[in-house]
Parts: C-alpha cells; sequence; structure tokens
C-alpha cells in the first residue's frame, strides 16, 4: 500500500499528514517514539489541520508521555538465559548448537530450547523464534476462529499472521480476510481472542458503530480491559481509538 504522505510542523513536533477520502481527521501517536500521524480530508487545509491539532495537544503530549514511560524491550540477541514471553510466561531461553534441524519446543514450564548451528547470526535465531510462534499462534487462532465463526454467524475466508507496528488485527470485510499480530503470541490467550472476535465482528459490522460496540460487549464483557492491556503495547491507533 503506498500512501503518499509529507510533514508539517506543530510547534517543535513533526507531523506525519497523508491524506485520505475521509470525512474528519484521524490522529494516531505512533511507537516506538511517539510520531503523530494525522489522515486528513483531502481538501482540509494544513492551516486547519495545525488549528485542529493544537486543540488536541493536551491529548497529543499524554500520549506521547505514555510511550517515553514504557519500558521498552532490550533488543533480543537469542542467547542462552534471556528472557522470552510465550503465551504470557515467562521462559528462559537455552540456546542448543548440534547438527540437528533448526527448531525451538519448550522444556517443562520455564525453559524455550532453540536448537541453531552455532555461528547462525542473531537474525537467523530471530527467524527462527518468530517462525515458531507465528506456527503456534496460527494453530492457537485456527481454534478461536472455530470457537467464534458460529456464534458471531460469520465465515473467515483466510487469516494470516504477520508482524505489525501499529496494529493487533486487521480485517479485510470484503475479502473475509483477518489479519493477526505475531506478537499476540508472547500475551496472555484472552488477548488473541479479543483481537479474533473484534476482527470477526468487523465481518459484519464494518465500523465501530453501536451496533459493534454492544455485539463485542454480548461476546466479550470483558473487551474494555483487554483492549486497554493492548494499548499499553500500541498506543492510540485510529483503528482502537474510537472505542
Ligand atoms: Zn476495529
Amino acid at each position: 500500500m503506498n500512501i503518499e504522505s509529507y510533514k508539517i510542523q506543530l510547534g517543535q513536533l513533526p507531523v506525519l499528514v497523508r491524506r485520505r477520502p475521509i470525512k474528519n481527521l484521524h490522529l494516531a501517536i505512533l511507537p516506538p517514539d511517539g510520531l503523530i500521524r494525522v489522515s486528513a480530508p483531502v481538501h482540509m487545509s494544513d492551516e486547519a489541520i495545525r488549528m485542529l491539532l493544537a486543540m488536541r495537544i493536551p491529548w497529543i503530549n499524554k500520549q506521547r508521555a505514555k510511550f517515553q514511560g514504557q519500558t521498552r524491550q532490550a533488543p533480543r540477541k537469542y542467547v542462552s538465559g534471556e528472557s522470552h514471553y510465550f503465551w504470557g510466561q515467562r521462559y528462559i531461553l537455552e540456546v542448543v548448537n548440534d547438527n540437528k534441524p533448526m527448531s525451538v519446543s519448550l522444556k517443562g514450564k520455564k525453559k524455550i530450547i532453540l536448537q541453531v548451528p552455532a555461528k547462525s547470526t542473531i537474525k537467523k535465531r530471530d527467524e527462527v523464534m518468530s517462525e515458531w510462534y507465528r506456527e503456534e499462534l496460527r494453530q492457537e487462532a485456527d481454534k478461536l476462529i472455530k470457537k467464534w465463526e458460529p456464534k458471531i454467524g460469520v465465515t473467515v475466508r483466510q487469516f494470516g499472521i504477520k508482524k505489525m507496528k501499529t496494529r493487533w488485527g486487521t480485517c479485510n470485510h470484503k475479502a473475509g480476510r483477518v489479519w493477526l499480530n505475531l506478537e499476540l503470541a508472547k500475551k496472555p490467550v484472552d488477548f488473541t481472542e479479543y483481537v479474533v472476535v473484534h476482527e470477526l465482528l468487523h465481518l459484519i459490522e464494518k465500523n465501530h458503530s453501536e451496533r459493534f460496540v454492544k455485539l463485542l460487549s454480548n461476546y466479550l464483557p470483558k473487551w474494555r480491559s483487554l483492549k486497554a492491556e493492548l494499548n499499553r503495547f500500541i498506543l492510540s491507533h485510529e483503528e482502537w481509538r474510537n472505542i
């Protein structure tokens, strides 16, 4: 997807502007540094955008402060002793170097065994781990989709998992396709269930309308706390902002 964007200044702060065929301004604060991104109607002037943003400065500052206070995970090196999360549990990585095929497995309740050649790069190790997370999430999501499809009365034609920076899930309403964020495999499975239910509901209700919220509250009464927790990690995306 190629959307034209450019930068304007809001005082000291750069703001990324993209033009969209929409009626209202959508504001998003993006990780990891709290970049301000605005999606604006095609005909709105930069001056009008600046004025609208100026009114939201307290909110913008609050959101950006959250990012700055958020503890960031140190870059992973994939060496023995490192902590890695899987379905909300902390595991200690044990790297095994031998000539067997590369793989990842769990050993008891505390260890993740990563089997790779001694000379494998961090990038390679990251790939092997990502593939493992992807497969685990795929299996769990498959179960959850099968559980929720008949309850909601929808059919997912295709679903996939990818690395996404600003969304936990997306849904292509027309194609019946759902994407989930790979990071979900690191959090308790309730969060994956919330994202699955949320995206499946979009197959019958495109927007975060009153009906959408009503259905969501019916199916998952605890959704608000799950959403709040997820938003601590990916903040303030327009897709998740309205409800
Ligand atoms: Zn949504």
